[in-house]
């Protein structure tokens, strides 16, 4: 997508923390953590939100999951806990339309959800 900020980062058009890469997802420190940890894994596909997904995108979602799993690990975060959210569409709190991972923690995090 020519206009999205994500697909530019992912492209290395744009710079990024890079935290990750491989054929299929691209993973970044967000530029307004909001965390000690704060990462977003995103597909290198454009779908501007999970809702433009369906059943044959199953294994690229448990993907996301996976790498996401891993990068906890990495942050030193698994055994502590941590946070995975994604955003949907307006009142989801969606701001980019590029689907994306946000992995949060480092810190006990808020109980509320929304
Ligand atoms: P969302 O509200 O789920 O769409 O989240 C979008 C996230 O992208 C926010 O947490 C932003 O801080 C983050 N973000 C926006 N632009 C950049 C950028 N250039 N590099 C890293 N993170 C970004």
């Amino acid at each position: 997508m020519e206009d999205c900020i994500f697909c530019k980062i992912a492209a290395g058009v744009i710079p990024s923390t890079k935290v990750f890469e491989d054929e299929r997802v691209f993973a970044f420190r967000d530029i307004y953590p909001q965390a000690p940890t704060h990462i977003l894994i995103v597909p290198k596909k454009h779908y501007a939100d999970l809702a433009a997904l369906d059943e044959k995108d199953q294994p690229l979602m448990g993907y996301l999951l996976h790498v996401a799993n891993r990068l906890a690990e990495g942050e030193g975060i698994a055994r502590k806990g941590y946070r995975i959210a994604i955003n949907c569409g307006p009142q989801g709190g969606q701001v980019v339309q590029h689907l994306h991972v946000h992995l949060l923690g480092g810190r006990q995090l808020a109980g509320e959800l929304g």
